[in-house]
């Protein structure tokens, strides 16, 4: 099936062996707007309930705005009334990687796309039984391919991530 882009930039090319997209910032910037950018690779978060998929009840994929990787179902979206999309578990735990955020003097941890390093939000122990996670994500970190949509082409050039 042919895929037709009008990204200058086929993702695919830049895939290292690992399945990983590791781009300098200078070339993201080139492919990302401003927002996007700023969000997903200078750690960025957007004003509360600014983001498009905050009140999103659509079912489908939440996938990297970054790389297309699947990051969370429509499933697992709750309302958590805090003005970001918030979900209480990734679509699969290889698909994004947590690290340990020590930044504006708080300890929290950071959730980042596996596949490409995109910043996409931090991860709160305060979300709904039973597993009490608040994955409190930017919309902006975010693309969303509906059920039964038709799939985006960077999502369908995404390739799971290698387990190590
Ligand atoms: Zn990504």
């Amino acid at each position: 099936m042919e895929k037709i882009s009008s990204s200058p930039l086929r993702l695919t090319d830049k895939e290292n062996a690992s399945g990983r997209v590791e781009l300098s910032k200078k070339e993201w910037k080139a492919i990302l707007s401003d927002e996007v950018f700023r969000i997903t690779r200078e750690k960025g978060t957007e004003k509360p309930f600014s983001g498009k998929y905050v009140e999103s009840r659509q079912r489908g994929v939440y996938t990297c705005a970054c790389c297309g990787n699947d990051l969370f179902s429509s499933a697992a979206k709750f309302e958590s009334r805090t003005g970001w999309p918030s979900f209480y578990a990734p679509i699969s735990e290889q698909n994004v990687r947590e690290k340990l955020d020590l930044g504006l003097g708080l300890l929290r941890t950071e959730v980042l796309c596996a596949r490409c390093d995109a910043h996409l939000g931090h991860v709160f122990n305060d979300g709904p039984e039973p597993a009490s996670l608040r994955y409190c994500m930017n919309s902006l970190a975010l693309d969303f391919c509906p059920a039964n949509g038709e799939t985006s082409r960077k999502r369908a050039e995404a390739k799971p991530v290698e387990m190590k």
